[in-house]
């Protein structure tokens, strides 16, 4: 992409309104713009992170066996009616009213609906199990909108529905997705801290949140050291096989939120060199609650007796467009945002230090089709700008690697090559220096 081609209005002011960090990079970076309270246009730039992150969240869903669907953002009252929730969700739930006087609302999750399509469509045990998904816009009414997209009314959410034919299996559904979560955040650089949950409304016996530690998290966090040092299960494991004790190997087993904090064994349990008391920003959350839905609303299969069964079902969210700031609020420095590569918008910056300069032009057009031939993503900074300007653009929107192309450099057959991380600078013969980013950029796609 050329950017003098390119939608990029990037704000040289931090906004006022902004509080934090990912909200004042988000908006200078020109990835969102706000529309109304907690409602946000995505950008191009925020668009491709924000695509990217659904790939990962997606990939690792079907990896794990989910079927991808996509229900409707607006919903009818009625099916709420049916599990007793209209009522009871309260003011986040924006309620419509359409010219037939009918009752509506903005989805504000999708148990009731999936549950009417699996009531609907699936009759028999052989069925079972099943895992549905999607990957759609909700609407709360949040109270405080707050952070940009961290705490948006309207945000990008998947969703991931499971019904089995027992409680045992339904364990087995519940702890493959845990599995699946541990790597979707690693993929895109993130640790990920599991804590056991409260179910809350959503009813249940087994839930757990996923959290990022972040300075600027809204939960606080207690746990072992050791936790932040394990590695991911890797995309070998057998997400069908056994994988009894992984919910215990992995989560803080002090804390979730502050509320279920048990300060006392975590003193007694943890030495006090090995505790971790941090912040962290919830991108996840994952609850098996039985058959709430299912009986409310009348689900069943036939049984291998014949007798009807009511299935059991978990539900599994990830905040997709949460965590384009959680990314930014974990990894930033005082320049602008630091993409790791599996979610970078583009991979590679190429910058151009003298456009109009018909030999700088001419190299940086044969390396611009080089790296685009290669399969890199590359945004190329042609502009007739200053080189100071381009400089700080490209730092600001965080790009992995920058090329540096110069008429001195251009002369002597040289490009010198930036890493956004760390900030190292490596001036290289062309053919070298082009084949150690591309080398860089292809390492770090597949993190784990
Ligand atoms: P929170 O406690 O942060 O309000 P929640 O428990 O209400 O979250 P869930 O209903 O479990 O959230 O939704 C699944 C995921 O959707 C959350 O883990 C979070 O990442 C994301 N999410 C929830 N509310 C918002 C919001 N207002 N803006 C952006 N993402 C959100
Ligand atoms: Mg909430």
């Amino acid at each position: 992409m050329h950017l003098s081609r390119y939608f990029l209005p990037v704000l040289r002011d931090t906004p006022k309104e902004a509080e934090i960090v990912s909200h004042q990079l988000m908006l200078r970076a020109a990835m969102i713009k706000q529309s109304a309270a907690g409602i946000y246009s995505w950008l191009p730039l925020g668009l491709r992170v924000l695509k990217k992150i659904e790939d990962i969240v997606r990939e690792e869903q079907n990896r794990a066996g989910a079927i991808e669907i996509l229900m409707p953002t607006i919903q009818s009252a009625d099916l709420w009616r049916e599990s007793g929730r209209y009522e009871a969700y309260g003011k986040e739930m924006l309620r419509i009213v359409d010219r037939h006087e009918r009752d509506m609302l903005f989805g504000p999750t999708a148990e009731e609906v999936v549950t009417a399509i699996f009531r609907d469509s699936v009759r028999s045990y052989k069925d079972l199990p099943k895992n549905l998904y999607n990957i759609q816009w909700k609407f709360r009414d949040e109270i405080r909108p707050r952070f940009g997209v961290m705490r948006g009314r309207e945000f990008l959410m998947k969703d991931a529905y499971s019904f089995d034919l027992t409680k045992e299996e339904a364990r087995a559904t519940y702890q493959r997705m845990f599995a699946a979560y541990l790597r979707t955040f690693a993929r895109m650089g993130l640790k990920s801290v599991p804590m056991k949950a409260e179910t809350g409304p959503i009813g249940g016996d087994l839930s757990h949140e996923f959290i990022i530690l972040a300075e600027t998290g809204e939960s606080e966090v207690f746990l072992h050291k050791d936790l932040l040092n394990k590695t991911v299960p890797s995309a070998d494991t057998d997400f069908f096989g056994d994988l009894s004790g992984i919910m215990d190997r992995w989560t803080s087993q002090y804390a979730a939120t502050d509320e279920i904090h048990d300060a006392a064994r975590f003193e007694k349990e943890v030495p006090e060199d090995l505790r971790v008391t941090a912040r962290g920003i919830e991108v996840g959350h994952i609850f098996y609650f039985g058959t709430k839905y299912s009986e409310a609303m009348g689900a069943k299969v036939q049984g291998p007796d014949g007798q009807m069964v009511t299935p059991e079902m978990g539900s599994y969210g990830v905040g997709v467009s949460r965590l384009a700031g959680a990314l930014v609020e974990a990894s930033h420095d005082e320049n602008g945002i630091i993409w790791p590569v599996p979610v970078a918008p583009f991979e590679v910056g190429l910058v151009n230090l003298r456009s109009g300069d018909a030999a700088t032009d001419t190299a940086c057009a044969d390396l611009y089709e080089k790296l685009q031939s290669a399969g890199i993503e590359v945004l190329y900074d042609d502009r007739d700008e200053r080189a100071g300007g381009k400089f700080s653009t490209m730092d600001l929107i965080g790009l992995p690697y920058q090329l540096i192309i110069g008429p001195k450099g251009v002369k002597n057959g040289e490009i010198e090559i930036k890493a956004r991380a760390g900030g190292d600078r490596e001036t290289l013969a062309t053919e070298a220096g082009l084949n150690q980013v591309i080398t860089a950029v292809q390492a770090q796609r597949v993190l784990v």
